[in-house]
């Protein structure tokens, strides 16, 4: 759960950060951009912070920004149906990613928080830099973690079903509940 008083700075954190990249967003925008903590109630650690552009039936287009440090948890993107499951194209746009797929263990710039050991399973290491890109197929196992001072990327996919993503986590709530406060 987040605070509706966390929400807004964020937001204006984010939109920041996006106009560091050289990214034009409207004022009218700014308030759009979804503050996820996934459920696990510490923003800073774990979150994203989306501004989706255009989420039809068939595409979407998004900028994601990680705050410095902060984890986007590691989920996939599953079958629907005939569907074969989400194809995104993630591509930096300011700061530094460190991106975790599958394959072998080399993890060594980034680390998995203690207590979530079991439930980060993608360990193959890669440092995104802007202008760099990264295709994931459907289905592959992902997380991110955000750079020193934090990341902003474009995302570029198919179909958009972002609440049926699996998750490793089963701590992780993707519809973001928000309390008053
Ligand atoms: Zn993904």
């Amino acid at each position: 759960m987040i605070k509706r008083s966390e929400i807004v700075p964020a937001q204006k954190r984010a939109a920041d950060m996006i106009r560091k990249a050289g990214i034009v967003i409207r004022d009218t925008e700014v308030e759009s951009i979804a503050v996820a903590d996934f459920g696990l109630s510490n923003l800073s650690r774990f979150g994203a912070q989306i501004l989706t552009w255009v989420e039809t039936a068939r595409y979407g287009v998004k900028v994601i920004v990680l705050f410095p440090h902060q984890i986007l948890p590691e989920h996939w993107h599953p079958r629907v149906g005939d569907d074969p499951g989400k194809e995104e194209t993630i591509r930096m746009a300011w700061g530094i990613l460190y991106q975790y797929v599958e394959g072998s263990d080399t993890i060594q710039l980034g680390s998995i928080p203690k207590e979530k050991e079991t439930v980060f399973t993608a360990r193959h290491e890669m440092v995104l830099h802007p202008g760099e890109q990264f295709t994931f197929s459907p289905g592959a196992k992902h997380w991110f973690l955000g750079g020193e001072e934090g990341a902003v990327l474009y995302s570029f996919s198919s179909v958009v079903r972002d609440t049926l993503d699996g998750f490793t986590d089963p701590e992780i709530v993707r519809v973001t509940q928000i309390i008053e406060d």
